[in-house]
């Protein structure tokens, strides 16, 4: 069956609810002003202006009041918030900086770092080597992070996947798993800061401002003097701290799983990792996916095919 939706000033719908008088509906769906049947055609008009049209005419009833809207895709991308953007001279200012990784591995946790750069310690983390973590090979973030968790407040929290799968089974996003993760670290932090306030808190972005603070509601968030900036990393040493330490840990939990799978864990989603799934599903059997991979990713079912393909 074809639909199509479109919106409507408040006039022009009465002047809908006029021409299909003749087919209104007695009663109308909840949040409706009115519905009408018309031959091939059930037209819903909405309170917020939106007004659906089903079946096989709806393609022509619709166009006689409006445009139809694309369905799924978002048309225009949103400019960055301002109220959240960093200030000016942040690079130098005293920061709590937060990052996470392991969110588009299947294999392995996601891992949350919030790290706290006093600004009186930016030279020496500079001269520790800090930097964004997309410029550092694996054996360099393991000798910095070893460094740093010396040097620096920071609070780390890994979501391993057993309870990642609980919680996305049960309807929760990947998007709001991140925004209490970092919600959770940069208050521990403040907290083991023992009342030393940073002068601002910089999240790297990964969701609208707005929806970040949405999926925290009902709990209590730390919102005062926090910003939001994609490639955060390069914006302040902090939140490079915080990418660096958390890889680290991704890392040492990489190796954790290796080790319980007696084989090479690799990182990301690609082909080699379905690969290494079907070997863990010959070796361990399939119940196996639930502690190291995130089971919602498509990698799963790929894995599963090639494994009857090498049994049949
Ligand atoms: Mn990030």
């Amino acid at each position: 069956m074809s639909h199509s939706v479109i919106k409507v000033s408040a006039s022009v719908m009465e002047q809908m609810k006029q021409s299909y008088a003749g087919s209104l509906t007695p009663a109308v769906p909840q949040g409706a002003v009115f519905q009408a049947k018309p031959p091939g055609c059930t037209i819903t008009a909405y309170r917020s202006g939106k007004v659906l049209f089903q079946g096989k005419n709806a393609g022509t009833e619709a166009a006689r009041w409006g445009t139809a809207e694309a369905p799924t895709k978002k048309t225009v991308k949103k400019a960055a918030d301002p109220l959240y953007a960093p200030p000016a001279g942040i690079a130098s200012m005293s920061v709590i900086g937060s990052d996470e990784v392991g969110t588009g591995d299947y294999f392995g946790p996601i891992t949350v770092a919030c790290a706290y750069a006093d600004k009186t310690k930016l030279s020496l983390m500079k001269e520790l080597g800090v930097k964004d973590s997309k410029d550092l090979k694996d054996p360099q973030i393991i000798e910095i992070a070893k460094l740093l968790i010396k040097t620096i407040p920071y609070s780390l929290l890994v979501l391993k996947n057993e309870k990642y799968n609980q919680m996305q089974e049960k309807g929760m996003s990947q998007g709001k798993m991140k925004a209490l993760l970092h919600n959770q670290a940069i208050s521990n932090l403040l907290r083991k800061m023992n009342g030393v306030k940073p002068e601002a808190i910089l999240i790297d972005q990964f969701a609208e401002p707005g929806i970040y603070f949405k999926h925290l509601s009902g709990r209590d968030i730390v919102k005062e003097k926090t910003f939001f900036s994609t490639k955060a990393e390069s914006i302040h040493l902090s939140v490079a701290a915080a990418s660096i330490i958390a890889r680290y840990s991704f890392l040492i939990e990489m190796d954790k799983l290796s080790r319980e799978a007696g084989m090479t864990i690799p990182k990301g989603a690609g082909p080699h990792v379905d690969e290494a799934a079907a070997k863990l599903i010959i070796n361990k059997g399939e119940g196996a996916l639930r502690t190291f991979t995130k089971l919602h990713f498509a990698n799963t079912q790929k894995a599963k095919r090639l494994v009857e393909r090498k049994r049949s």
